[in-house]
């Protein structure tokens, strides 16, 4: 029952971003990366698809946290 004992399967939830650029998030261990690769460097979970995540809604409320004073 290790931990790196046997391989885990995870997917790349990527984040759209308006002021950044793209960016891939682990479902396994939720470290975040600049590209997708087959497997997470981080936990080694083996990425089997891409998930869209809008992360600009994210990045709007911020401006409006921003601005709403
Ligand atoms: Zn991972």
């Amino acid at each position: 029952m290790g931990l790196f004992g046997s391989k885990k399967k995870g997917y790349w939830i990527k984040e759209e971003r308006l002021f950044r650029s793209d960016s891939y998030v682990c479902s396994v261990c939720k470290k975040r990366f600049s590209k997708a690769s087959s497997t997470c460097p981080s936990c080694g979970a083996v990425m089997t698809k891409t998930k869209n995540d809008p992360g600009w809604v994210d990045d709007l409320e911020m401006i409006d946290a921003i601005f709403d004073d």
